[in-house]
């Protein structure tokens, strides 16, 4: 791997503009594949979930999957797009051992979705707008696995396996117009408009979304022109930069690289690049002209595709809630300010919240388990929040014990964590090892007593009218009852002890 000269990203951007355009391939979660009854499945016994017509056998014909085409129609319809009044498939032509038929079916001229747009809302609330080209349909290739090389590539492999299981996977292939002004917010943008995709099919409920499993994986393309041009400068298209990280890293450092080359005088080459998360960096992978010749021609084997008016609105009907939208009811819902529901989407927590307050807590009350004491275990597992494994009856609980006076804050922290250690409901947990606050005075008194005959110059302070000073009493107390104490009642008897 070449080491390459990079701008400072900041210094790069004084002096250029940058332009990005996304190709977002979605697998859709269809029983069947695109034009077979082999099942869509993820993770099966290798080239267990194929027919003959996933391998090209001589003889066979697809057949569309209806379930397929109504997935993507809506996915077009969620980026505001319009929805082809008829389409149909063609082939295109390319040799490689992912698959067997030695042509991809694919739309070309006539994608199901065109001209479409999507509002991206930034980390700090504002909003860039990308236009759709096109969505089409096509089918995903099988997966090859390389052996006996470094990190699973095919330099120095020995040998090369194939699972064609994917061959035929439904695929939503999601284009952009190039993206113009987003300037030093490229990666940022980058990042965010993946994401936005991913929570948009999720929420249709078309595609599983998994990045990690290849169920969304985008083509970044980035070029720079000198800022102000209107020429847009030559591309090069990052493939498959498969996490929400590498995608802005990827982006940013194209930025880093175009104008390390530009600024030298050089000339960049249009061609694909591959991401490597180790070094966050590119390399040079092949040239690829914007006419590669893959001798599309129409699939003779299938009909053409025609969507009626009636059917489209039906499809619409179905719509969720877009998220965007969803986001913004809630924040008005939970009466959140600004700050607080950006750090509540940015972690990644809506639906626990929304589920919280469901199950019966006040939104204020949900904002603060999820944001604080579980976010916090996260933290300390290393786990995103949302697989710490509390659910919102277990929060709900813990909170009535808070507001009933049987424990306190603290108290409800480790209840929480003998509920993770699977001891029972809260309620059981308190009850089991006599954890409910100590508010009796009998008790009290005694710890109370003993506190105050233990620290004489604490109780001149007091006497003198500091009274900040309590709160050195409180620690014995809270010692004596392990905790246990109920601050404010012993608050009032050392007053009432001292006469004040
Ligand atoms: P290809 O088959 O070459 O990948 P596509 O049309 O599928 O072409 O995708 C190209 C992507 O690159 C689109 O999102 C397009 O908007 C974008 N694009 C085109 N020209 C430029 C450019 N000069 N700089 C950045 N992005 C570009
Ligand atoms: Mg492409």
């Amino acid at each position: 791997m070449t080491t390459e000269e990079l701008v400072d990203f900041d210094v790069a951007l004084e002096k250029y503009d940058p332009v990005l355009g996304f190709e977002v391939h979605v697998e859709l979660n269809t029983k069947t594949k695109m034009f077979s009854d082999a099942p869509n499945a993820f993770g099966d016994e290798p080239n267990t979930n194929v027919t003959p017509v996933d391998l090209g056998l001589p003889g066979v014909l697809p057949v569309v999957n209806k379930t397929a085409v109504e997935y993507s129609i809506l996915i077009g319809l969620a980026l505001n797009c319009q929805i082809a009044e008829k389409c149909g498939f063609a082939r295109k032509n390319y040799f490689y051992p992912d698959t067997p038929k030695n042509f991809q079916t694919s739309q070309y001229d006539d994608p199901i979705a065109h001209d479409g747009w999507l509002d991206i809302e930034l980390e700090d609330g504002e909003v860039f707008r990308v236009e759709i080209e096109r969505a089409h349909m096509e089918e995903d290739a099988g997966k090859l696995t390389h052996m006996g090389g470094a990190a699973g590539r095919i330099q120095g492999a020995d040998y090369s396996l194939v699972d064609y299981n994917r061959a035929g996977v439904p695929l939503v292939e999601i284009v952009t117009k190039p993206i113009v002004g987003a300037g030093a917010r490229a990666p940022e943008l980058a990042r965010a408009y993946v994401a936005a995709i991913r929570e948009i099919v999720k929420n249709l409920g078309v595609s599983d979304a998994r990045m990690e499993r290849g169920n969304v994986r985008c083509d970044a393309n980035v070029s720079l022109m000198p800022k102000g041009a209107e020429k847009f400068g030559t591309r090069t298209e990052t493939k498959n930069v498969n996490s929400l990280r590498a995608v802005e890293h990827a982006v940013r450092f194209e930025i880093e690289r175009h104008a390390a080359v530009l600024d030298s005088g050089q000339k960049i080459v249009q061609e694909t690049r591959h991401w490597h998360e180790d070094t966050r960096s590119t390399t040079s992978g092949r040239p690829k002209s914007d006419a590669d010749d893959y001798r599309y021609f129409p699939e003779p084997d299938l009909v053409p595709i025609v969507t009626t008016a009636d059917w489209i609105e039906q499809l619409r009907s179905r719509l969720p809630e877009p998220p965007a939208e969803r986001r913004k009811r809630l924040k008005a819902e939970w009466g959140y300010a600004d700050k607080e529901f950006r750090d509540v989407v940015n972690a990644g927590v809506l639906d626990e919240i929304e589920a919280t307050i469901a199950a019966g807590a006040t939104a204020a009350v949900a904002r603060k388990w999820w944001m604080g004491e579980i976010a916090r275990l996260a933290k300390a597992a290393d786990k995103e929040i949302t697989e710490v494994g509390v659910t919102p009856e277990t929060i709900v609980e813990i909170d009535q014990l808070i507001q009933g006076k049987n424990i306190n804050d603290k108290i409800a922290r480790q209840v929480l964590e003998y509920v993770l250690a699977g001891e029972g409901t809260p309620s059981q947990i308190v009850e089991q090892r006599s954890l409910a606050i100590v508010n009796d005075d009998a008790a009290l008194g005694k710890a109370v007593d003993d506190a105050i005959a233990a620290m004489p110059d604490v109780v001149e302070k007091i006497k003198g009218g500091k009274m900040q000073a309590i709160g050195a009493l409180m620690g014995p107390v809270m010692k004596a009852t392990r905790g246990q104490a109920d601050a404010g009642r012993v608050r009032e008897l050392v007053m009432e002890k001292l006469g004040l």
